[in-house]
């Protein structure tokens, strides 16, 4: 008999409520933990992939945050498949999954939020009201439930990456934080679980937030170094996909995430967010420092 693989064990334990998550979790020393709102992708299982690798036992989260949508958002409708979820992390090699309803995690009387002003000012955060309050939140309460060494978070959200790092500075959290690489389709469209909702004319048209990206990245390589000539150039290759209506197009410190007139020796975050209809798109783009 062929030797058993480990991507074959079934031994994933899934649990709905903080006591028992806790109680299975106390059979674990160092724990990898992947926050997701599920409907899970490559890109998703890429950071289990490298909680794997890293860490001796790995934990998911499933839990489509309601305090992170805004009201005209689409919580409601967001894409939900926990069955096929599961057959995944358990394919996977995930040992624990959490998959807590509403009410375990916001019950009656919830009051305590974790807010960072200065995020609110700037991409996502001025864009989405409340949005990185929801986040830091739900991803506070699970550091604390979960427990984990590490916490693995995708590049894919740049500014997510940005919050989490810096509420985990400030709360003195004991986890590190490790990003990964923004997992793509061939065509560069960055894989997202809102990518179902494009129609074919807008997934056809999707790519061009990544060729705007390349561009910039290519021209910031070529020695160009105005934020605005950036920018512009974005805007431009944007423009002629009449299906993409820009959010914002955004050239930015890479820490503060401060729209730059001129690239520094930290580099930059190019990021863009574009509306096809109903479906928001973000991506990002990181320019590392340059000589
Ligand atoms: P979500 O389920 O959208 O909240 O995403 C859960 C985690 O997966 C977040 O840390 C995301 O940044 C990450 N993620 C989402 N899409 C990708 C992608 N295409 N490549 C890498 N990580 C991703």
């Amino acid at each position: 008999m062929a030797a058993k693989r480990r991507y074959e064990r079934t031994n994933m334990k899934v649990l709905t409520t903080i006591a028992d998550f806790r109680r299975e979790r106390a059979a674990f020393g160092s724990l990898g933990f992947v926050p997701t709102m599920g409907y899970l992708h490559q890109g998703h299982l890429a950071l289990v992939e490298r909680a794997r690798a890293e860490c001796p036992a790995v934990a998911v989260s499933i839990f489509v945050n309601p305090t992170q949508f805004g009201p005209n958002e689409d919580y409601a409708r967001y894409p939900r498949d926990t069955a096929r979820d599961l057959a995944l992390l358990e394919a996977a090699g995930v040992d624990l999954v959490f998959v807590p309803p509403v009410e375990e995690m916001y019950p009656p009387g919830f009051g305590t939020y974790v807010i960072q002003p200065a995020a609110d000012e700037v991409l996502e955060g001025a864009a989405r009201p409340g949005h990185f309050r929801g986040v830091a939140t739900v991803v506070c309460k699970l550091f604390n439930i979960v427990q984990p060494t590490k916490s693995y978070f995708g590049q894919k959200d740049a500014q997510q990456t940005v919050v989490i790092r810096q509420m985990v500075r400030d709360l003195n959290i004991p986890v590190e934080i490790v990003i990964v690489p923004t997992v793509r389709e061939a065509d560069g469209l960055a894989l997202s679980s809102r990518n179902v909702y494009l129609h074919p004319a807008q997934r056809a048209a999707a790519p061009v937030l990544y060729r705007a990206l390349r561009a910039a990245a290519e021209r910031y390589a070529a020695g160009e170094r105005s934020g605005e000539a950036l920018r512009a150039l974005m805007r431009e290759i944007l423009a002629a996909e009449p299906l993409a209506k820009p959010d914002y197009v955004s050239v930015a410190h890479p820490l503060t995430l401060r729209e730059l007139d001129q690239i520094g020796p930290e580099g930059a975050l190019l990021s863009l967010a574009v509306r096809f209809d109903q479906v928001r798109l973000i991506d990002n783009w990181v320019l590392e420092p340059a000589p």
